[in-house]
């Protein structure tokens, strides 16, 4: 997947904020931020699409999910068993919820009050 953007984040090829790394999972802050913390957790695999991960990969949704929280911990967010003050996650999927890039991750977003509903 040389086209994709994150991919090419996860290799290393595009320079990446990095905040949190595992095995199979990369973080990095969003380049066009939208509230204090704005950091997008990527699979290091290429699913398009957190329904097609879900399908695809279980074990590998899960461990997005808990790298978002990790790094909610390390923003000073969340605690490992806590969640105040909190923050929230987003999953754009598909182009009416305004998904731009095709490759799934997590909008992990916190550091101001969240409204909602969101626009
Ligand atoms: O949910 P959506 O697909 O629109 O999110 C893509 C996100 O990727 C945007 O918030 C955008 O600011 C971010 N981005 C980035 N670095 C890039 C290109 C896009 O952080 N080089």
């Amino acid at each position: 997947m040389t086209d994709c953007l994150f991919c090419r984040m996860v290799a290393g090829e595009i320079p990446a904020d990095v905040v949190h790394e595992t095995d199979r999972t990369l973080a990095f802050r969003d380049i066009n931020p939208q509230a204090p913390t704005h950091v997008l957790v990527v699979p290091k695999d290429h699913h398009p699409t957190v329904a097609s991960l879900a399908g695809a990969d279980p074990d590998l949704l899960s461990a997005v999910v808990r790298a978002a929280h990790a790094v909610a911990v390390q923003e000073g967010l969340a605690t490992e068993y806590d969640v105040e003050p909190g923050y929230r996650v987003v999953t754009n999927t598909g182009p009416a919820a305004g998904q731009t890039v095709h490759h799934v991750h997590l909008h992990v977003l916190g550091g101001r009050h969240m409204n909602w509903p969101p626009g």
